[in-house]
């Protein structure tokens, strides 16, 4: 299959969606960025690599970062983390607290900003240096020194980190969080302002390609069995309250973050990232999510 044509064309077929969306901008840093980028890159089992665009240009990763952070609890905790997050789709936005109350302080799944916090608070617990060690675990996974923490972004989210706030705090109250409130905050504003450009995401998800090994780290970093798991909460729960919708028209297990960008995998086979800042209703990269149905339907590739 000639992939680097597919991507070509799909880079092509995509200028129709551009203005449909509107950038995230809940804060300062992320409403400045010019919402006509556009990047994909797609790394297949054996390392070839192939992309368009501008799939070297560095974008904050937002809730991306849930994946990597994810990964590591998986490490520390194993089964033991689903005592304190479930793994069931929230059908409510990422930033929603009703659920949580009713819920008894146990979020939903892990990749809303709830399950994300306690996943958090897993991590801060567990580390001599917690607000490093998202950044570097990325780092490894990617091979890529540059990933680092975007201070303004970073300061940004706590300046207007309201919701998150009341997120922790609610979930310190059922005693789901054990740590400093603030601390743990802390750890989560930064993860969510690490920078990654498309081809430091495909590289870095690989382990959920290749059955937990990363080629980059050269390393297992997930037993076969958790990368799978990991997988199938990204089909479940990887786009917040879309997430049928994009099961529906992509196919592939894939998490999401509001500056615009979106991996997905195809397990045994390849890892694919798009970005594209303009996000939809539901906070999804709307060229992105256009981009990789593209893919799929053009390829005949998905988890279908
Ligand atoms: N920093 C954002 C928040 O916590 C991340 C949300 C997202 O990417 N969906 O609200």
């Amino acid at each position: 299959m000639d992939f680097q044509k597919i991507l070509d064309e799909i880079q092509e077929d995509v200028q129709p969606y551009f203005g449909k969306g509107a950038v995230a901008d809940y804060i300062p840093a992320l409403a400045r960025v010019s919402p006509d980028q556009f990047a994909m890159a797609l790394r297949l089992a054996d390392g070839t690599e192939y992309s368009v665009g501008s799939a070297e240009t560095p974008f904050s990763i937002q809730s991306i970062s849930k994946l990597f952070s994810l990964m590591l609890a998986m490490d520390i905790m194993g089964e033991d983390l689903w005592t304190r997050v479930g793994r069931e789709p929230s059908g409510t936005a990422f930033n929603s607290l009703v659920q949580l109350e009713y819920e008894n302080g146990i979020p939903r799944n892990p990749f809303i900003n709830a399950g994300a916090i306690v996943v958090t608070d897993v991590i801060a617990s567990h580390s001599a240096n917690a607000p490093r060690r998202v950044a570097d675990f990325v780092r490894q996974l990617s091979g890529n020194d540059q990933n680092r923490v975007d201070e303004e972004v970073a300061l940004s989210e706590w300046e207007h980190g309201y919701r998150n706030a009341a997120l922790a705090n609610l979930l310190r109250s059922f005693n789901n969080i054990t740590g400093d409130v603030d601390s743990v905050l802390d750890v989560y504003f930064r993860q969510c302002a690490i920078t990654m450009n498309c081809l430091d995401l495909v590289r870095a998800v690989q382990p959920l390609v290749l059955g937990g090994h990363s080629p980059i780290a050269n390393r297992q970093v997930l037993t076969q069995r958790e990368a799978k798991r990991v997988n199938a909460i990204m089909l479940t729960c990887g786009l917040y309250d879309a997430v049928g919708n994009f099961a529906y028209s992509v196919g592939l297990p894939a998490k999401s973050g509001v500056g615009g960008g979106i991996v997905a995998v195809l397990p045994g086979q390849f890892s694919i990232a798009v970005w594209a800042p303009e996000l939809d209703a539901a906070g999804n990269s709307l060229v992105g999510t256009r981009a990789l149905e593209l893919f799929t339907t053009k390829t005949g590739l998905s988890i279908f």
